[in-house]
């Protein structure tokens, strides 16, 4: 696995949760480049993330097709 920022290698490392949600270990994996750190919880949001991005472009791109149509009748 890559990481997101330097596209440095990730490895499983294990944390500490102090919040206190439940889970005392959490097994993650972080960057040995940059130390960036990313669990399932952090992945999950990021793809909940990419997803609305994903259906905000396609509505985009659904709009400017129609604009584009219309400018296409009427020239
Ligand atoms: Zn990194």
């Amino acid at each position: 696995m890559k990481c997101h920022r330097c596209h440095g290698l990730m490895v499983v490392d294990y944390f500490i949760d102090i919040a206190n949600s439940g889970h005392l270990w959490l097994c993650g994996w972080r960057c040995v480049s940059c130390g960036d750190v990313v669990d399932p919880e952090i992945m999950q949001h990021r793809r909940i993330q990419r997803a609305r991005l994903a259906r905000m472009a396609r509505s985009l791109t659904r709009k400017a097709r129609k604009t584009f149509d219309l400018e296409r009748l009427s020239a």
